[in-house]
């Protein structure tokens, strides 16, 4: 069987973070942990967790970082996990995250950043056609990638909508964090060795080839050695 990663995958809302994620946990057999995912659920329940942090999702504000990095903390400190590895998922987005997330890791570090590269034009296309699984997180296109029944899930036969904080509003406010709090992250992996830069545009399958492409080489010629 295939021996696991640890991974993450930065780009900006839209590259397809959420679709590769699941496609790379597939491959590599380890769980996919997307913050988002992992909120959005929390506010259905009616969590604590998911009453805290509503306001800054529907605002497109980042949750605070001691939310979200004790959130990751707990799901990194499980077995699945701490044996196979894992793909995060929007996760880190600040330089605070990520130094965090380094801590949690030690000893044993990452395989590899994946930054997923796309100019800001072609997201915004994409993010005012993209619709979600309100129950399992899939993602769809109202232009190229419908439902086959519309308004439910080919997965799971949930419900197919739009994201409340796909507005214009909470777009550009998500885009502008990006760049202010998540983009120095690119440089902070480069620096260490980590990170993978990989042009997010073409079909999703020639995405993925190029990700698994240099994921494996990562694992077997890890930075240092
Ligand atoms: P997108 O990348 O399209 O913004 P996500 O599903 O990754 O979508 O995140 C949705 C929202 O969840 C963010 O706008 C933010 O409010 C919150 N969130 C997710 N991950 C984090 C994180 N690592 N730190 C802070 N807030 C987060
Ligand atoms: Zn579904």
């Amino acid at each position: 069987m295939n021996p696991g990663a640890r991974l993450l995958i930065l780009g900006k809302q839209g590259a397809g973070k959420g679709t590769q994620a699941l496609r790379l946990s597939r491959h590599y057999v380890v769980p996919h942990i997307s913050t988002g995912d992992t909120l959005r659920q929390a506010i259905r329940s009616g969590s604590e967790l998911g009453r805290e942090a509503h306001r800054y999702l529907d605002s497109g504000e980042l949750v605070p970082d001691e939310i979200v990095i004790g959130m990751v903390r707990e799901r990194l400190t499980r077995s699945d996990t701490s044996h196979r590895g894992f793909v995060l998922d929007g996760f880190p987005r600040t330089v605070t995250q990520a130094e965090a997330l380094a801590r949690i890791l030690s000893p044993n570090g990452l395989h590899l950043a994946i930054d997923l590269e796309i100019d800001t034009a072609s997201v915004l296309n994409r993010l005012a056609s993209r619709r979600v699984c309100g129950d399992c997180g899939a993602n769809y296109s109202v232009i190229d990638n419908p439902p086959r029944v519309p308004g439910l899930c080919d997965v799971c036969g949930g419900e197919v909508v739009q994201r409340d904080d796909d507005t214009e509003a909470a777009i550009r406010r998500r885009l502008e964090l990006y760049e202010a709090e998540t983009a120095p992250l690119i440089e902070w992996y480069e620096d260490r060795g980590l990170l993978a830069r990989i042009a997010a545009i073409g079909s999703p399958d020639e995405v993925t080839e190029r990700i698994v492409t240099v994921v494996d080489r990562a694992i077997l010629h890890p930075p240092g050695t």
